[in-house]
């Protein structure tokens, strides 16, 4: 088995997947933004990368980072089971009080106004894959009712656990692919809206076969093949292909995808990922902090311009969580 990643790992995942999200969220200004190629153009009038501190209020977080930090932080509970999944809507209801000026889309208000906490109604070891699946599921589900939704939850669940276990994510898309079929059984085995989910289920796997078939991916077939997209504009274009209503990023299938394509190119490469995951056209925040927190849990903080995490919102808080998770994961 892997040697256990060292704290400062789930640290720097926490903080730049929120720094991802403040990035690619500028106020709403570059989240809204439909061309990559204006956005760097902005990005180096400021300076560039390095010349941006990101802090409140100009780089505060978004609804990505405080309903990521809702669900770490009711995992720090401890808890499994039920009694996770209750803690669970519990901070989510409480992280809706917080969303002024964060944009929060409307599944997650719609989703979370449902939600009756109270009411009775990973992966880093193979036998931990049920409890991923289920939390990741149900955790998905308290905002996002809809399968292409949910596991979008499912993919970057399994990806940071594939990450803390060190696998690169050259295998990531085939080990999605591989656990889909579990969590159909997990689905049909809980059993509610048993008919709505089968009729809206191949959705998901279907864009993730096409997209890993297109990259080598597969098991067998050899090295990846990713596409060098070297502008804004090409990056636009192909993510644009995978997507619902050519918004980029903005459903739970492509967001993880675009993610996982710009982990594959950029390497150990902290400007290449954000040229590539945060700075396009798309759903940039919430891709950005799916993308550069995985690469945290990869690289670490150490290539990272100390500006774009000393000051963020909420630091003391992501660092907290990520500490006691890694403390629950790992032991002392
Ligand atoms: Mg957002």
């Amino acid at each position: 088995m892997a040697a256990p990643p060292p704290p400062e790992r789930y640290e720097a995942a926490l903080l730049l997947a929120a720094a991802g999200d403040a990035l690619g969220f500028r106020g709403g200004l570059w989240e809204y933004c439909t061309a990559g190629a204006q956005i760097h153009a902005e990005l180096r009038a400021l300076g560039g990368l390095n010349r941006i501190e990101l802090r409140p209020p100009e780089w505060r977080l978004s609804d990505d980072t405080v309903l990521h930090l809702a669900t770490a932080e009711g995992l720090c509970s401890g808890l499994e089971g039920d009694a996770l999944l209750q803690e669970l809507a519990r901070h989510y209801v409480a992280a809706m009080e917080d969303m002024e000026g964060r944009k929060p889309g409307p599944s997650s208000i719609l989703g979370t106004s449902q939600l009756r906490p109270g009411e009775p109604h990973g992966y880093p070891r193979p036998e931990e894959l049920p409890t991923l699946i289920q939390v990741s599921i149900e955790s998905g589900r308290m905002t996002h009712h809809h399968p292409t939704g949910y596991l979008g939850a499912l993919a970057v669940a399994l990806f940071g656990a594939l990450a803390v276990r060190g696998e690169p994510p050259e295998v990531w898309g085939a080990e999605l692919l591989r656990v889909l079929p579990h969590a159909w059984e997990y689905v049909e085995g809980v059993g509610v809206a048993v008919g709505d989910n089968a009729a809206a289920w191949d959705f998901f796997g279907d864009s993730w076969r096409r997209y890993a078939e297109s990259r080598g991916l597969l098991e067998g077939c050899g090295p990846p093949r990713v596409p060098a997209l070297p502008t804004p504009e090409e990056r636009d274009a192909e993510y644009a292909r995978w997507a619902l209503q050519g918004w980029a990023g903005r459903s739970g299938h492509d967001a993880p995808m675009v993610a996982l394509e710009a982990l594959l190119a950029a390497g150990d490469s902290w400007e290449e990922l954000c040229a590539r995951a945060v700075l396009h056209g798309g759903d940039s925040d919430s891709t950005g902090t799916i993308a550069a927190g995985c690469w945290g849990l990869r690289w670490g903080l150490s290539a990272v311009p100390p500006s774009m995490h000393r000051a963020l919102e909420y630091r003391p808080r992501l660092c907290r969580a990520a500490r006691r998770l890694h403390e629950l994961a790992w032991g002392r």
